[in-house]
């Protein structure tokens, strides 16, 4: 991890167009650095997006995030995202210990390219393991298992401790289904 600290000003928000995540998205498909790098900023922008959707719930009268119920924390992170513009996201627990984000319109994905071999949303999954993590004030991982720009139908992104997403990538490389290597965990 190369980004480590956020300045003061890291959580500022900017209006940058979707064009910008998806030229990179391109560049890193036959470049892995690329796409760790990718991951890495994505990590310190999740981290930032924990401050910003602190302030919008503050400015909603809401709980701050690790207080959220399990209904509203759904539902409103749902909701924070979606008006930005990210896409619209499903999050649902599976198993004990795995949590499944899924979207079938993720902003990230550039669906006019050429489908790829694999799942590509490297910011997203960098993004949801620095936003997840500082909720949970643990740390977390994030494996995308489907993927748009791969030619799924929606992104879909594990969450869950290191220890377990290692134990359900291991499964998948076996053969398990994501969705059963998941349940199982
Ligand atoms: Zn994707």
């Amino acid at each position: 991890m190369s980004i480590t600290a956020l300045s003061p000003m890291s959580a500022a928000r900017l209006p940058l167009s979707a064009a910008f995540l998806q030229a990179l998205h391109g560049a890193a498909r036959h470049d892995a650095a690329l796409a760790e790098t990718m991951r890495d900023a994505g990590y310190a922008a999740g981290q930032a997006l924990h401050v910003q959707f602190t302030e919008w719930l503050a400015q909603r009268h809401e709980a701050p995030p690790a207080q959220l119920g399990d209904q509203r924390f759904p539902t409103l992170l749902a909701e924070f995202l979606a008006a930005d513009g990210w896409g619209t996201l499903t999050i649902e627990s599976i198993g004990e210990s795995v949590l499944s984000l899924s979207s079938p319109d993720w902003i990230e994905a550039p669906v006019h390219l050429e489908p790829s071999g694999q799942p590509s949303c490297h910011v997203s999954t960098g993004l949801w393991a620095g936003l997840l993590g500082e909720i949970a004030g643990a740390p977390l991982a994030a494996l995308e298992v489907e993927c748009r720009a791969a030619g799924a139908e929606q992104c879909r992104w594990l969450i869950a401790s290191p220890d377990v997403l290692a134990y359900v990538y291991e499964a998948m490389e076996r053969g398990t289904d994501w969705d059963r290597a998941a349940a199982s965990a």
